[in-house]
């Protein structure tokens, strides 16, 4: 075990502040420090609170001190995607509309963190209101990938997933939406999860598709990935979506790593062309891995994932362009013209045409187009039918399997500018891990080795039935195992990063 405590793991950090071998002070001013040494040149920060995040150890050291137990995670730092609101940090989604805006609450997930005792570092770069797989949609500039900061670090929560394979973060949240959690963390090196819909509550969480959105932990290990899952997941009667029903045992599972008996299906829709070689081959390998480890592989077919993307990019943008219809220069953030000179709808479009990026506006845009009158049925009821298609693909193969796999993404961290001015490649990069969102349930990423042709980390995503998030981290953690035990860990100790 490293004594540098940027280089443990939260279970690691964890048990050493319990047992009093580190203090929380200690472990969280080790981090300050490193966002200092590399931050400059990652850019995963929008917003750090060195006094704050301090202040937040120092109180969590004394409560430990008088005997409170407060969990596993207790005085271990944390990063939040900009994206959950904080009431002692501003919340900006990274959109100019929200510039300096400080929310008056905490978002559901932010606070259950406060109450087991992690320390917020501060606020996560990304994509503008969570659209995007690049982070290079955030107003604030991009976040850049630590294995080569010439590439990026996937996204939209790509601020998230830079912070923790930089080492500036244990931990972090996430959100995912069409693939904003998995993407990242498989381009990062990185364990990433996407619950089941309304296993995590989404009070508090700035909303882009309410009926896809999903918060999600992001962690090194798949064990610390779960103990994160764990400890913000559950019901909350704020969320009106969210599920009464027991968190799957999501720990127990990351600790067991066994697949021996587990029926494993590749899905022949998300296995083939137009993947880069390297990501195939360590996805064909990972597969082999799980036979060898006692798992039965068979292929299983689910056309519908086919149509997956367009059907996402038609809801997807309908409900931004309803959710975002409340950023109207009168509540929230950034107003302009606000001089006497202009009316009330004057201020309000032309804040929102300051306010949004070209991207949001995009969406908007599509959005109000696939909803309006004439155009409903042919456009979103379209998709929406799709979306069935896609939960009955999924009900048939969980019939025969217990978890799905393919790869996260297509390909690996794609060069920083390589996609940002043609939407259609960006929306590629969600390929394989839409269909999830779509149908509600549960996924995660792992890595699963580096891609010969360039050396970056490929993911492989487990797919799981509503409420068996535990399966997902049962294979993951197989594959970390098996493959910490074949390459001497060299994956997770990452020698390659570049910062
Ligand atoms: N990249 C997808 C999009 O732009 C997914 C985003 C997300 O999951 N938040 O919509």
């Amino acid at each position: 075990m490293s004594t540098d405590p940027t280089r443990m793991s939260a279970h690691e950090l964890g048990a050493a502040i319990r047992s009093g071998e580190l203090s929380s002070a200690a472990v969280t001013e080790a981090h300050l420090d490193r966002i200092a040494e590399v931050d400059g040149n990652v850019n995963a920060f929008l917003h750090v609170d060195r006094d704050a995040a301090m202040e937040q150890a120092r109180a969590v050291d004394t409560r430990l001190a008088a005997g409170e137990d407060l969990g596993p995670l207790a005085g271990v730092p944390i990063a939040h995607k900009d994206l959950f609101t904080t009431t002692d940090m501003p919340t900006t989604a990274a959109s100019r509309i929200l510039e300096g805006w400080q929310p008056p609450y905490d978002a559901t997930v932010s606070q259950r963190l406060r109450d087991a005792g992690l320390v917020i570092l501060g606020k996560t770069n990304m994509d503008e209101f969570a659209m995007g797989s690049s982070t290079e949609n955030s107003a604030y500039g991009v976040s850049r990938n630590p294995w080569d900061l010439s590439r990026v670090p996937g996204g939209s929560s790509g601020g998230s997933s830079a912070a923790v394979s930089a080492f500036e973060a244990p931990l972090a949240t996430g959100t995912d939406t069409g693939g904003s959690i998995r993407q990242p963390a498989a381009v990062c090196g990185l364990v990433g999860a996407k619950p089941t819909y309304g296993g995590s509550s989404r009070y508090g969480v700035i909303a882009f598709a309410s009926s896809l959105d999903t918060p999600g932990p992001f962690g090194r290990t798949v064990l610390d990935t779960a103990l994160l899952h764990e400890a913000f997941s559950g019901h909350d009667p704020r969320d009106s979506t969210s599920i009464d029903a027991p968190v799957p045992p999501v720990v127990d599972a990351a600790t067991r790593a066994d697949v021996a008996g587990m029926r494993i299906g590749v899905v022949t829709e998300l296995d083939g062309e137009g993947y880069q070689p390297g990501v195939m081959q360590r996805f064909r390998e990972s597969v082999a891995l799980l036979e060898s480890l006692g798992a039965t592989v068979v292929n299983v077919s689910c056309p519908s994932f086919e149509t997956a993307l367009s059907a996402y990019y038609l809801i997807a943008p309908s409900e931004c362009s309803s959710n975002l219809a409340r950023f109207d220069a009168m509540r929230y953030g950034l107003r302009v013209a606000d001089d006497g000179d202009h009316g009330t709808e004057d201020v309000m479009s032309l804040t929102r045409a300051e306010g949004f990026g070209p991207e949001v506006k995009r969406r908007i845009m599509l959005g109000t187009y696939a909803l309006s009158s004439g155009y409903y049925d042919a456009y979103y009821g379209s998709a929406q039918q799709v979306r069935t298609l896609i939960k009955r693909d999924f009900e048939a193969a969980f019939g025969d399997v217990d978890v799905l796999v393919s790869p996260t993404t297509p390909t690996t961290a794609f060069p920083l500018g390589e996609r940002a001015e043609d939407p259609m490649a960006m929306y590629l990069a969600d390929l394989c891990t839409i269909p999830t969102n779509l149908a509600g349930n549960a996924a995660l990423s792992v890595p699963c080795g580096l891609a010969p042709e360039d050396g970056l980390p490929v993911g492989l995503q487990v797919m799981a039935p509503a409420l068996a998030d535990d399966r997902t981290y049962r294979v993951g953690a197989a594959v970390e195992a098996a493959l910490g035990q074949n390459n001497g860990g060299a994956l997770l100790t990452r020698d390659a990063v570049a910062v």
